[in-house]
């Protein structure tokens, strides 16, 4: 059985959904993201999970993904390690820590990114390159322009 992300919740047909994993905390958010959608959701046969994020906050920190993944987000991936099911996301961070654990993914419509990538700082004055350890712009060691996140070529 596959490990859905919010995305599926929100934009799959219910007999496509049956039996699919999910976090607790997924029906929190399709809450707030749509309450009709919810009701509907509670009504299928879903398993809900919840396990501990530690190795998928491992797993996301090592590719530089962490600050892009929501608490949802590494619920649902911590869910996918734990199960070994393929999970169903668009979230190109999500996709990319899978595809460095070698987890089986799918994308929720037909976007499935192709190229494993990390982020790195790059100054907009000399354009000096380092590996980013947060999204956060730096001060350029060389020049002192500002270096801005950018995937790495
Ligand atoms: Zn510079």
């Amino acid at each position: 059985m596959p490990v859905l992300d919010t995305a599926a919740l929100l934009h799959w047909p219910s007999e496509r959904l049956e039996g699919g994993i999910v976090a607790h905390s997924q029906l929190e958010e399709l809450r707030k993201l749509s309450p009709q959608r919810a009701m509907l959701i509670e009504s299928i046969e879903l398993e809900w999970m919840t396990v501990s994020t530690e190795d998928a906050e491992l797993a996301a920190a090592e590719t530089g993904d962490l600050p892009r993944l929501s608490p949802v987000d590494l619920d649902v991936l911590a869910i996918a390690i734990a199960t070994g099911q393929e999970l169903f996301t668009d979230d190109y961070s999500l996709q990319n820590v899978c595809r460095s654990l070698e987890i089986p993914f799918h994308a929720v419509s037909n976007r499935k990114s192709t190229q494993q990538w990390s982020w790195e700082l790059r100054c907009i004055g000399c354009r000096a390159t380092k590996k980013a350890d947060s999204q956060s712009e730096q001060e350029c060691d060389v020049c002192g322009s500002v270096m801005k996140v950018k995937r790495a070529r």
